[in-house]
């Protein structure tokens, strides 16, 4: 077994709308071993979110293979891979992504729910990471009643509570003031010094530079790793480019 926490290899994406086509990744190869930081770059439309969500099993690639943990995770069903995504990914977005109808707390017992996890067990849970994040005091707060900064600690407390291996984070400083977004990468690093994978899609410089690689996309492919691998090379592409 590898001991590669994420490998991609020959990964293509195609997204057709009407008779033109996206050619939204291509050949792409990487390898992310377990602990790393890493900062995905690139200009609007290169290809960021695609990847990232194909990372967290949002999306299935058109051609090439994923390895998750050394489990190849693009063949599994639909309810396998929501599975995988609850036990062993965590989605922090842009906007946030919170239910509008729900509390803080709430929000943050649903990836529990999902997984099947006891309503006791779970009160306790998200009664101790809301006081992890400074959000005791906003539980009963529905996201309309709460800051940025605050739905973003939320979403990150909902994000961690099933204790992911890998956290996955599309611009998630975005919708942010300075100051705020700083405090939001600060958790988000903290986690990574607890071991947790860290991926961060910005197109923001200074923040992407605050990450230990760097990835570069340019028109779907990777254009520039600050960590050049040199394992596994051959001829990956299953489409010429
Ligand atoms: P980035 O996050 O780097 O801005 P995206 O990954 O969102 O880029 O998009 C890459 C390319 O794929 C863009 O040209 C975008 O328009 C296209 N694209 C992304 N998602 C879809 C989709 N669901 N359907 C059609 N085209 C898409
Ligand atoms: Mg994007």
């Amino acid at each position: 077994m590898s001991a590669a926490l994420i490998e991609l290899a020959g990964i293509e994406r195609v997204f057709h709308l009407g008779d033109s086509e996206v050619h939204a990744l291509r050949c792409l190869d990487v390898s992310i071993a377990a602990g790393e930081y890493v900062a995905v770059m690139g200009p609007s439309g290169s290809g960021k979110s695609t990847l990232l969500n194909l990372l967290g099993l949002l999306d299935r690639p058109d051609a090439g293979t994923y390895r998750l943990e050394g489990r190849d995770v693009t063949t599994l069903s639909a309810e396998e891979q929501a599975r995988v995504r609850s036990e062993r990914i965590g989605f922090v977005f842009q906007s946030f992504h919170l239910v509008p109808r729900l509390t803080a707390a709430e929000n943050v017992a649903l990836p529990m729910i999902l997984a099947g996890i006891a309503p006791t067990q779970r009160a306790a849970r998200v009664a101790q990471t809301l006081r992890d994040y400074g959000l005791e005091d906003r539980a009963g707060h529905r996201p309309d009643q709460l800051s940025g900064g605050q739905r973003q600690r939320v979403a990150i407390a909902r994000a961690t509570i099933m204790q992911p291996a890998v956290i996955l984070a599309d611009e998630p400083t975005g919708n942010l003031d300075r100051a705020t977004g700083e405090e939001v990468m600060r958790l988000l690093e903290k986690l990574n010094g607890q071991g947790v994978t860290l991926i961060v899609v910005t197109h923001d410089v200074a923040l992407g530079a605050r990450a230990r690689r760097q990835l570069l996309m340019e028109d779907g492919a990777l254009q520039h790793d600050t960590v050049a691998r040199r394992e596994g090379v051959g001829d990956p592409c299953a489409l010429p480019t």
